[in-house]
């Protein structure tokens, strides 16, 4: 039986806006296992942001959940009250950014502010100023005993990324929330930083939400991936499974993309043809209708149903876990 950390059901968030009601999320179904790491790919505007927002519940003030529910650690997390939320953020939950100046404040010194972190129970400042040299250490600060009292803008960009993951993993959380914490370094830093946070991850045992539109990182990191184009989940499972047997057009065509993937020498990186539909007036079938070159005069008028996927990989339908959002009944080829 899974033992889920995260489960969000049937999910859909819209925002009020002068156009209309813009359709961020639509049915969004996602589980995150205890001590798993899911990774969440997709353009920008597939919703990810909302989907972070709405498992933090900071939503912005125009939006509406319209339907769902959001189980986090078996409580009924959209039923808790402001301050229990308060109280879940920070301790069992945390976020990594991908911008780490959003977690450091530039006026306080890095031993202050990660002493001012709340731990579950009672822990003293001399206890957290130990863990916080520990962790220090774990993600491969130098020194760590004197850098305690340096400000943010004294260590590099590399280096202020690993005191965020520090500092979201010092209270040892149930989840971690990781949106882009690797976008804006260079491929030796992130590599490094992937490893790091791979090895922490395992000691503490933690879940980790990780967002990325870095297809490599998800594959390296990740046990699970859940696909989403224009608020919708369109495919998700083992990394594994979907990453070599993809069974939806999109993901396929996200693939394709990658740079790992490209086999010609060419001057210009490949990308998907069109764009992701109005949120506002969206399609009555399909959302990928215009972009899908396997695209059939069904997908223009029926939404196609969440279905296992079992005919490709062999999996048994009952155990399958690989689930997609298309008519097809099966995408021929790998990538
Ligand atoms: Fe393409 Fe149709 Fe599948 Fe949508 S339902 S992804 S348009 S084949």
């Amino acid at each position: 039986m899974r033992d889920d950390v995260l489960q969000i059901e049937n999910l859909s968030i819209h925002y009020d806006t002068p156009r209309g009601a813009l359709k961020a999320l639509r049915h969004v179904n996602l589980r995150v296992p205890r001590g798993k790491i899911v990774g969440v790919v997709g353009e920008s505007g597939c919703g990810k942001s909302t989907l972070i927002s709405a498992v933090i519940r900071l939503l912005a003030p125009n939006a509406t959940i319209t339907s769902g529910a959001i189980q986090f650690d078996g409580k009924d997390f959209l039923a808790l009250s402001e301050s229990a939320v308060r109280n879940l953020r920070g301790q069992d939950i945390s976020m990594v950014f991908q911008d780490p100046m959003q977690t450091h404040n530039p006026v306080l010194t890095i031993g202050r502010q990660m002493t001012d972190i709340q731990y579950r129970n009672n822990t003293s400042k001399n206890e957290k100023r130990t863990r916080a040299i520990e962790m220090l250490a774990l993600v491969g600060i130098p020194d760590p005993e004197r850098r305690l009292a340096q400000y943010p803008h004294e260590f590099s960009g590399g280096m202020r990324q690993r005191i965020a993951i520090a500092m979201a993993l010092m209270a040892r959380p149930k989840l971690l929330i990781a949106d882009e914490p690797t976008t804006a370094l260079d491929a030796t830093l992130e590599v490094q930083i992937i490893k790091r946070l791979h090895e922490l991850q395992a000691e503490i045992g933690c879940s980790v939400l990780f967002i990325s539109h870095h297809l490599g990182v998800i594959a390296e990191l990740c046990q699970e991936v859940v696909v989403m184009y224009a608020g919708e989940v369109v495919e998700q499972g083992s990394v594994r499974e979907v990453f070599h047997t993809p069974q939806h057009p999109y993901t396929k065509a996200l693939l394709e993309c990658d740079p790992a993937h490209i086999k010609k020498a060419t001057r210009n990186l490949p990308t998907i043809p069109g764009e992701i539909p109005d949120l506002v007036n969206l399609p009555t079938g399909c959302a990928f209708t215009e972009r899908c070159s396997h695209a059939f005069a069904s997908c223009r008028v029926n939404r196609p149903a969440w279905t296992a996927v079992n005919a490709v990989t062999g999996v048994n339908a009952a155990q399958s876990e690989h689930y997609k959002l298309c008519h097809l009944d099966k995408l021929e080829g790998t990538v």
